[in-house]
């Protein structure tokens, strides 16, 4: 990273401040700027809310690295300063340069629950469960209301008896049941958790036109899409985010490690559960022609308990707290924020540098990939 930048700096404490340095580092470099506004909404501050992209490479290229932030809103917090350091990263870019790649950054991807501090989107989709074919009978979430009737029941806290059924639920499903059936994507609660919403988003749509636009000609496309809230503090865990394919998978495995952890059905070695409707999935819809190397990057934060009771509390105000006042709100919002991005110096520091890893390894990687994809049969 260019040394005048300290690590501190790169980060933000508003949606607004962090849009602001990520345009501005992307003009200081020369980066191609695009700028789509989400329709209808205000910031929380009232500032327009949009997804911003910067682009440095060549016009269509055959190499490309996606690094994207606030596909979680709330999230956007660490993977906006990622973005910010990579802009500066003079070394880095060369390398990438040199490797034939072309580099996009997608900051912001759900700017309103950025802005507002929650995971949510301005519908309270989770964008990363909104993915799915829905011209195809939508995932089943069989357990998923059984389990709001104890988690966000009417009254807060959760009673006595609440908690006696929750406990009854995890000795008959277990405690990754119980995690599945909350977290998994659920379409039948709109004010619910983890809902994936009936329709594709905003975010989704302009996702998916981001990726028609820069990822046209590709033969292979790598995709960082940075998250908070699992694991354990500071850590950056790699999730596995395409298809259950082996060659897909071995070929994530080729660029990021043999700690690239899978989330489908029955593997418990993950910090996730399986999920459905993930936002890099749409790279296979729209850049059909591209190897992809798929994967979402995990940051640790506060110990799951903690982060639970944030999000389950938030998300209780807004099924339920029609007479809770701002300040509860305001308070309740700071620790949801709190809970997905720890605002110090040590954990910021173990962010950037394996987020540059990450980075660097897609340069190595997909450097290789024209020798590797001729030697296929
Ligand atoms: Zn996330």
């Amino acid at each position: 990273m260019n040394p005048s930048i300290s690590t501190g700096s790169c980060f933000s404490g508003t949606y607004a401040e962090a849009r602001q340095k990520f345009v501005e580092a992307g003009m200081a470099c020369g980066a191609r700027a695009r700028q789509f506004i989400l329709p209808d909404h205000r910031g929380v501050f009232g500032e327009p809310l949009s997804i911003d992209t910067a682009y440095i490479g060549p016009d269509q290229p055959r190499r490309l690295l996606i690094v994207s932030s606030g596909t979680h809103g709330v999230e956007g917090f660490c993977g906006s300063g990622c973005q910010v350091a990579v802009l500066h990263d003079t070394g880095l870019k060369d390398r990438l340069a040199q490797a034939g790649v072309g580099l996009l950054l997608i900051h912001a991807i759900n700017p309103y629950g950025f802005s507002h501090l929650q995971r949510t989107n301005e519908d309270n989709i989770d964008v990363n469960r909104n993915f799915v074919d829905f011209d195809a009978p939508l995932p089943p979430s069989p357990h998923y209301l059984e389990v709001e009737s104890f988690v966000l029941p009417p009254q807060w806290p959760p009673s006595g008896q609440d908690i006696e059924r929750q406990q009854a639920f995890v000795r008959q499903h277990g405690e990754r049941g119980l995690r599945h059936a909350v977290s998994s994507g659920q379409r039948v609660s709109p004010q619910g958790l983890f809902y994936g919403g009936t329709a594709p988003s905003w975010s989704n749509r302009t996702v998916r036109a981001i990726l028609r636009e820069h990822g046209a000609a590709a033969q292979a496309i790598a995709w960082i899409d940075i998250h908070t809230g699992l694991g354990p503090y500071g850590h950056g865990e790699k999730l596995y985010a395409g298809r259950n394919d082996a060659r897909d998978i071995a070929r994530a495995r080729a660029c990021w490690g043999s700690d690239v952890f899978l989330t489908f059905s029955g593997n418990t070695d993950s910090v996730s559960v399986d999920v459905t409707g993930l936002v890099c999935s749409s790279l296979h819809d729209e850049c059909v022609q591209a190897e992809a190397l798929l994967v979402g990057l995990e940051f640790g934060t506060l110990p799951f308990s903690a982060v639970q009771s944030a999000l389950y509390h938030a998300a209780w105000i807004r099924a339920h707290g029609g007479k809770v006042d701002a300040a509860t709100r305001a308070a309740a919002a700071r620790v949801l924020r709190d809970a997905f991005y720890c605002d110090n110096d040590v954990w910021k520091g173990m962010i950037l540098g394996q987020a540059r890893v990450a980075c660097l390894q897609v340069a190595q990687s997909l450097a290789r990939f024209d020798t590797e994809h001729a030697a296929q049969p």
